[in-house]
């Protein structure tokens, strides 16, 4: 799993594969050129994270 945090807003956002278009969820922020980086278990303590939140 790859991440990369939106270089406008800060929002990370998550990806399986560095191929095509990446563009941010939260503002639609072209990311494709920035640098991704192995996200490992950051995904899951925000997943879970923010999960818990919306509970
Ligand atoms: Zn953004």
């Amino acid at each position: 799993m790859l991440k990369k945090i939106c270089s406008q807003c800060s929002i990370p956002s998550f990806s399986s594969t560095d191929e095509g278009p990446w563009i941010c969820p939260n503002c639609q922020a072209d990311l494709t050129n920035l640098p991704s980086e192995d996200a490992g278990r950051d995904v899951d303590s925000f997943v879970r994270s923010d999960f818990i939140g919306k509970k």
